[in-house]
């Protein structure tokens, strides 16, 4: 009875010892699985997410008129799994510690974390295009110094590839060089008199 008693006085003048939520507010660890977030900087649209998502909880809606998208995530049946943040080639997917989603019913359809996104033209041949994110094309073409990423980022696939070609384009001999590589080659193949 004593210690009962001691414990009682004890907890009464130091007060609860847990948090008050919901009438209060509560801590959040840092590291726990709360929103899933989609960074409009990095995201290409690939679709790699919403392929892993067991649970159908992400949604990718092309515009009919192809001039960009927008991804939407729908919080109630993400079940917080990690996999499109695994699995997201561009780093574009974050989940962050925010977990207060108790909601009205009335308000579930509107639980989304949501991006458009918007195409823009190629700098050289105005095709609508999802410029390459700045820090990818930085990670592509970090052993091609003489290349602007900032520059090559904006360009649509092909005119990438032109480029390229035009870049890795062989160095055809002039006239004048061919005809001197021709007799050297002659020289060389004649047969040697014994
Ligand atoms: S969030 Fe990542 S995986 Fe999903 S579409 Fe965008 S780039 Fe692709
Ligand atoms: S965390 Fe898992 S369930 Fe939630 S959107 Fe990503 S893949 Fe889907």
């Amino acid at each position: 009875m004593a210690g009962f008693l001691k414990i009682l006085f004890r907890n009464l003048l130091q007060g609860p010892s847990t948090d008050p939520y919901p009438l209060g507010e509560t801590f959040s660890p840092e590291r726990i699985r709360g929103t899933v977030r989609i960074d409009p900087e990095l995201c290409m649209g690939c679709g790699m997410c919403r392929y892993s998502c067991t649970a159908g909880a992400i949604h990718i809606k092309h515009r009919a008129d192809g001039t960009g998208y927008t991804i939407s995530v729908w919080q109630d049946s993400c079940c917080l799994c990690a996999s499109c943040r695994h699995y997201c080639p561009t780093g574009a997917v974050s989940i962050d510690n925010d977990w207060h989603h108790a909601h009205e019913d009335a308000d579930k359809f509107g639980m989304l974390e949501q991006q458009t996104i918007t195409y823009e033209p190629c700098s050289h041949c105005g095709t609508p295009i999802r410029p390459i994110p700045l820090p990818i094309a930085r990670r592509l073409y970090a052993r091609n110094p003489e290349l602007d990423p900032d520059i090559i980022r904006h360009l649509c696939p092909k005119c990438r590839q032109i480029e390229d070609a035009k870049r890795n384009a062989c160095h055809l001999p002039q006239h004048g060089e061919t005809q001197a590589h021709d007799d050297s080659v002659a020289a060389s193949a004649a047969p040697v008199k014994k």
